[in-house]
């Protein structure tokens, strides 16, 4: 399974160092963990064969004149070859339309970046019913490649982002399952997933993994998801 953790804004160099040694003491796992830390604390991309860092964000150019970001350059220099693209917050808070959005992941593709590439629908989509939420989403994939090997897709409902609220098991059946129709990378959920609440989610036929922000950013937390995932993929074979 696919266990992501994005700090968003939080922590710094530091504090990311401390979490990576003692994730890196995780010597056994078989989960693919992803953790995406902020821009200034990027280090080495693979610093285990099952762990990566990843960006949460760079701007669609090798170098340039782009005040505040970063690029292929920059990312080159520790090696990255995973970003986020999508995410809620960028489209929302940040306003980069769907336009932009595509635009980056065709140049993260043509650099062959792994990309997780986040939809999901604002509350008043959801209460419109499940047709409504899926029409949304196919608008937020229209021009993506789907058949891009290196693609993760991660289904993340904005209401539950950050809010305490994850969308429930139903809802992500459902919707997993609709969209597993149309892509065939692997699906994680995100939208305060907790320890608690882990072993439902992954659970879901559907669902390969899960994106999670505040919940990972204390490393005990993290390392609790990545041994219920172990732990439920033991209990499968
Ligand atoms: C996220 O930011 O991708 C996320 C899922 O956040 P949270 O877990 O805090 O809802």
């Amino acid at each position: 399974m696919i266990i992501a953790a994005n700090f968003k804004t939080n922590h710094t160099r530091l504090s990311t160092k401390k979490y990576l040694d003692e994730l890196i003491s995780v010597k056994n796992s078989n989960q693919q963990i992803r953790v995406f830390p902020p821009s200034t604390a990027l280090m080495e991309c693979e610093i285990s064969d099952n762990i990566k860092i990843g960006a949460q964000n760079a701007y669609p150019v090798k170098s340039g004149s782009f005040t505040g970001e970063i690029g292929l350059e920059q990312l080159g220099e520790f090696n990255i070859n995973t970003i986020l693209i999508g995410h809620s917050e960028r489209r929302e808070k940040l306003n980069e339309s769907q336009e932009f959005i595509d635009k980056k992941f065709e140049f993260f593709k043509n650099e062959g970046f792994e990309i997780v590439y986040c939809i999901g629908e604002p509350l008043e989509i959801r209460e419109k019913g499940l047709e409504a939420v899926i029409e949304y989403l196919k608008d937020e994939i229209e021009n993506i490649d789907l058949d891009y090997d290196r693609l993760i897709v991660a289904y993340e409902p904005i209401w539950a982002i950050g809010t305490g609220v994850s969308a429930t098991i139903e809802q992500i059946n459902e919707t997993h399952d609709k969209l597993r129709e149309i892509i065939k990378a692997p699906l994680l959920y995100g939208g305060s997933v907790k320890s608690e609440t882990l072993k439902d989610i992954l659970t879901c036929k559907n669902v390969d993994g899960v994106l999670v922000g505040t919940a990972s950013w204390k490393v005990e937390e993290f390392l609790k998801m990545i041994n219920i995932a172990d732990i439920l993929e033991g209990e499968s074979r």
